[in-house]
Parts: structure tokens; C-alpha cells; sequence
């Protein structure tokens, strides 16, 4: 376990923007993390996973942690279903992948997310359907400041759209360092009622799917819709999609009555933020080096030297414009550090 000074976080963030961190250390173990938090107690820390959920706009000015823990285990499981838990180190779709190939259901909706396991139940990831609030059982997170692990059960994470306890009044006070999920081995529950899956598995000749046809799908689906940030920086969806008060989108809707929309409750509609984005005349625009993806308007890209700051500015244009058009104020999903 070495500890760099001044280290680069070029490679460590998927927008691929150059910044240094003051001090940086790789854990490998729950045991490791520990003794690091321990020798240096009281400097401030900063947690990374896999960097694909974060704009760097400065240097760290602390001591940077990155969670490296592996290992995959099976926890208990019955004739129909098993609880299996993954370290924080973990990369997500690795993990998923290796549920499918043993024929464990309830993650495939989920292929293809970049980022670690560890952090997945921070801003309870979700696409096409699924959250992970759906098939999450627990998360083990070592406490900061006593260094005592702490076992937290799907209603202590008071799961949101892209929120949790982790997000809210626990931030900065735990690293989480396992996640356990329950998952079926029979009768898996397929979801293909969202986006463009079951045009996919029909384009594709399949009529019944397994897990295994729908992961491919969304795989498929991901990557001919969302950059690679190994080829072009990202940090997938830049924005979250609003949720609207009923009242004030029947107003909006009056104006523009081709505006998409999700009904989320009888009291609030969801709206996609690209398409807000795009009506805003942002989709595909570049400026320098920082831009709009050319298919998704809802993800902001590096084209190779943008600052952090540079992306941070057209994310502020790209929400002023729209609240202006449409009067609804769009936020971040990326965490702006
Ligand atoms: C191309 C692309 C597509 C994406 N698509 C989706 C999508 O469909 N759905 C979705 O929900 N997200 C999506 N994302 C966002 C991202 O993949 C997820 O949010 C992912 O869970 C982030 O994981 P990470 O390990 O990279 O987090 P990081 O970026 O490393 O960290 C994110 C935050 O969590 C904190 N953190 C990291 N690890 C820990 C830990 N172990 N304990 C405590 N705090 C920690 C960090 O300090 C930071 O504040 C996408 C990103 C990209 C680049």
C-alpha cells in the first residue's frame, strides 16, 4: 500500500480531466482501509470509486482513497433465490455479468454501468426499468470517525430516484465497503417494458428472453446510444430528469404539448431532462473542448482537454437556457467536486 503525493487523477475519472490529488492511496482490503484511516486520522479524505459519477473542477486538496477491494461470495440462497455480496471494488457490470452467467436474475436491466459496486447504492443507480433499491438487501459501511462497521438495511438507505441516506444526512460520514443482493436462480422477473428492449430482442429473433438475451440487449442498446468514455470522456447522464408538481406541468404542457413525460404519481410527472436540453438547442454543440453528445443531449462530454471548470460553465448555460424555456430548473447528477 503506497502513498503517492501530487498523483494524477487523469486515469481515475471516466471525463478524463486532468487533476492531482494532494495524497492518494489504493485500498485492497477492509483491513487496509482501516489502518489507512487510523495512521491518518484527522486529514481530510476524499472517497473514489470508479470516477465515473464525478466532474473534477479543482485539484484534491486531500488525502484521496481509492476502494480496490475484490471478492464475490455467496451469502445464503434457498432453491429459488441467493444473497450474494460484492466488496466496494467491484466494478458494477463485471459483477452483473458474473450474476447472469450463473443464472442469478434481477441485475440485468443494469448491464453496462460503469463505476464500482460500493457505489452503487449512493445515488441507487437505476436504467431501463430497474433500480437497485429493487434487489438490494444491505450495505456494510465502515464509519469515519469510530472505524466500526455498520450494516445498513434498504429502508436505513431511504432509496429516491438517485438518492440515498448517502447522498443526504450520512455524506462523508462512511465508505461503504460490501453490498449484498437478493437474486432469483428460478422464475426470473423479466423487465422489458422500458426504452427500446423488446424491439431489441425482437430485431434479435427472441421471443421468450432470459436474463442473459435482455443484458445483451441493454449492452447493445447502451453502447449505440451512450460515448465510451474510454473514447470520449463522459460521466454518462449529466443531469437528473425533473420531477414536476402536476399543477405547474399542465402550465408548461399548455405551451408545449409535444413535451414527453412520465406519470410518477397523481401529483408529479417526471420529465425527461434531454429532451429539455435538445428543445434548448444544446444537442451535439460543441464549445472548445467541452460539449454536448451528438445522441444523448443529456450527456456532457470531454473531447480531450476541457477543463473541469469549462464543462461546470456549459452546465450552467445548458440549465439557465432551459429554465428560462421551460421554466423548470434542471439538477445535477454528476457530483461536482
Ligand atoms: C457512460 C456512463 C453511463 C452511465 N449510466 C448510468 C446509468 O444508466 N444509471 C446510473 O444510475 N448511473 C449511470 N452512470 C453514473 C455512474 O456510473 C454511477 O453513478 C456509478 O455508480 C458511479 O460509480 P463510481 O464507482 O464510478 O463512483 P465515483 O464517481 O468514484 O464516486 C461517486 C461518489 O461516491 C463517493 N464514493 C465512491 N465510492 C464510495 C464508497 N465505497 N463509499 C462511500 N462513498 C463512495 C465518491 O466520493 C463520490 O462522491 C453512468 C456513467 C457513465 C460514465
Amino acid at each position: 500500500m503506497k502513498l503517492h503525493t501530487n498523483y494524477s487523477l487523469k486515469d481515475y475519472n471516466t471525463f478524463g480531466i486532468e487533476a492531482y490529488a494532494k495524497e492518494f492511496v489504493a485500498v485492497q482490503s477492509v483491513n487496509e482501509l482501516k489502518q489507512v484511516l487510523q495512521e491518518n486520522k484527522g486529514k481530510k479524505l476524499f472517497i473514489l470509486g470508479g470516477g465515473s459519477n464525478m466532474l473534477l473542477t479543482k485539484d484534491i486538496d486531500a488525502l484521496v482513497l481509492h476502494i480496490n477491494i475484490k471478492g464475490i461470495s455467496v451469502i445464503s440462497e434457498s432453491d429459488t433465490h441467493v444473497n450474494i455480496q460484492a466488496m466496494a471494488g467491484e466494478n458494477w457490470h463485471e459483477f452483473v455479468l458474473h450474476c447472469i452467467n450463473n443464472n442469478y436474475g434481477g441485475l440485468e436491466n443494469l448491464s453496462l454501468i460503469p463505476g464500482n459496486v460500493g457505489t452503487t447504492p449512493i445515488q441507487n443507480i437505476g436504467a431501463y426499468g430497474t433500480e437497485i433499491k429493487d434487489t438490494f438487501v444491505s450495505c456494510n459501511a465502515l464509519n469515519i470517525e469510530t472505524l466500526e462497521t455498520d450494516t445498513f438495511t434498504k429502508d436505513d438507505c431511504e432509496f429516491a430516484y438517485r438518492e440515498s441516506i448517502f447522498k443526504g444526512k450520512l455524506k462523508g460520514k462512511y465508505i461503504i465497503t460490501s453490498v449484498t443482493f437478493k437474486l432469483t436462480k428460478t422464475d426470473h422477473k423479466i423487465n422489458t417494458a422500458y426504452g427500446d428492449i423488446t424491439e431489441k430482442l425482437i430485431d434479435n429473433g427472441i421471443i421468450v428472453a432470459t436474463i442473459k438475451d435482455v443484458s445483451n440487449a441493454v449492452i447493445a442498446i447502451r453502447q449505440s446510444k451512450l460515448p465510451d468514455p474510454k473514447e470520449l470522456g463522459n460521466s454518462g447522464s449529466f443531469f437528473k430528469n425533473p420531477i414536476v408538481p402536476k399543477t405547474i406541468f399542465d402550465k408548461i404542457q399548455s405551451k408545449h404539448p409535444l413535451m414527453p413525460y412520465y406519470v410518477v404519481s397523481e401529483t408529479e410527472v417526471k420529465v425527461p431532462a434531454g429532451w429539455l436540453i435538445e428543445q434548448s438547442g444544446f444537442k451535439g454543440k460543441r464549445f472548445g473542448d467541452a460539449g454536448v453528445h451528438s445522441k444523448q443531449a443529456l450527456v456532457l462530454v470531454n473531447y480531450g482537454n476541457a477543463t473541469g471548470q469549462e464543462i461546470l460553465n456549459l452546465s450552467h448555460k445548458i440549465q439557465e437556457t432551459v429554465f428560462n424555456n421551460f421554466g423548470i430548473h434542471i439538477e445535477n447528477e454528476v457530483n461536482i467536486i
